[in-house]
């Protein structure tokens, strides 16, 4: 699944900018130019990151990145803040609003992707490429492509990105709230029980190798994915 982006850019040219380069780098980019309409873009659908301006009409960027982290249904969104702006004191400034990076205009769209992908990799690891293995289980993101101790193993892509998402995130217990906002990105429109009904599936895609041991119920609070 390609990640999200929201950008947030009042000035149409960089704004295009940006949108051309992202999704040629194979992100789902959605814009904006004001921090208000953007808050009822989020209030519809959870986007993978935010890129905001810190100056924008309205609202300002940082303000929006305040809001966004007071808030918890987008407190753990990955966030980098443009700016024309280059003093360390407003460097500090939006970094304590909660933002994950902050880039300096102008800037290379190459050196943008790169931030982008750090972000994504320390905050989301299910969403970046790189192959993951755990007790002889081998996720490939690239290929789509599952392995238990060598032997093929098949699931829809729902259970594989469950899957992924629990290998890049091992002996942590999530509730099931926490797995649609993770997994499904949202969770306004999905039924709780949804999500019992991937997992009873990843157990099974995961059983010819016996791995789906791996999968554990947290009676009264969710699953967890661990070798113990
Ligand atoms: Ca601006």
């Amino acid at each position: 699944m390609n990640p999200t982006i929201l950008v947030v850019e009042d000035e149409p040219a960089i704004q295009d900018l940006i949108q051309i380069n992202l999704e040629m780098g194979g992100y789902r980019v959605l814009t904006h130019d004001s921090a208000e309409s953007a808050l009822k873009q989020v209030q519809l659908e959870l986007p993978d990151l935010a890129l905001l301006d810190w100056m924008l009409p309205g609202m300002s960027g940082v303000d929006l990145a305040r809001r966004l982290r007071s808030d918890s249904r987008t407190k753990s969104l990955p966030i980098i803040l443009l700016t024309a702006k280059g003093e360390e004191e407003d460097k500090l400034k939006g970094l304590e609003s909660g933002a994950d990076d902050y880039m300096t205009k102008p800037f290379s769209v190459r050196e943008l992707e790169a931030r982008i992908k750090a972000v994504l990799r320390r905050r989301a690891p299910e969403l970046t490429q790189d192959v993951i293995e755990y007790h002889g289980l081998r996720l490939d993101p690239t290929s789509h492509k599952i392995s238990g101790h060598g032997q093929t193993l098949s699931m829809g892509p729902t259970e594989f990105r469950l899957l992924h998402f629990f290998m890049t995130h091992i002996e942590r217990v999530y509730s099931r709230t926490q797995l649609l906002d993770f997994v499904w990105g949202d969770h306004v429109f999905i039924e709780e029980r949804t999500v019992d009904v991937h997992i009873r599936r990843l157990r099974a895609a995961l059983s010819p190798s016996k791995h789906d041991f791996l999968v554990h119920t947290v009676r009264g609070s969710g699953y967890r994915f661990a070798a113990d």
